[in-house]
């Protein structure tokens, strides 16, 4: 896979649709946030962020380019997402306004990948995709 098409796979909230069950899985694979509208959950094609008007006007294409950054309902999610995955999306885009979106993607890659097979560890199960083996080497 090339790096444009791993910079595609950031979503404007800062999630990593790479690491993401959805986009790991064999069947019905989704295309990420910025891909077309197939197999994905209701919860993302209805997604209010993805959707938000005042990103859509912002011109950085992600969250952090609204003068709101970071909003409640950013803030909610990455609530969520600290809570149940260990993982934060306000974090994230502050990397990504600092590094990058290219950059952000390389540093994302190293710190999913799996040190036992080199696969992709989900963020969402916690363990590697391709083995299974779970997440350790994360700070
Ligand atoms: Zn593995």
């Amino acid at each position: 896979m090339d790096s444009l098409n791993e910079v595609s796979l950031i979503a404007p909230c800062g999630m990593n649709c790479g690491v993401c069950m959805a986009y790991l899985r064999e069947r019905n694979k989704c295309p990420g946030c910025r891909g077309p509208d197939i197999n994905k959950s209701t919860s993302c094609t209805k997604c209010s962020i993805k959707n938000c008007a005042s990103l859509q006007k912002n011109g950085a294409g992600f969250c952090f380019g609204c003068d709101t950054f970071p909003c409640d309902r950013l803030k909610r999610l990455d609530k969520r997402y600290r809570t149940k995955y260990n993982m934060s999306m306000v974090e994230n885009l502050e990397n990504i306004r600092r590094y990058g979106p290219a950059q952000f993607s390389m540093n994302e890659k190293a710190q999913w990948s799996c040190s036992k097979c080199g696969g992709t560890i989900c963020v969402h199960k916690g363990y590697c995709y391709s083995c299974g083996e779970p997440l350790c080497n994360r700070t």
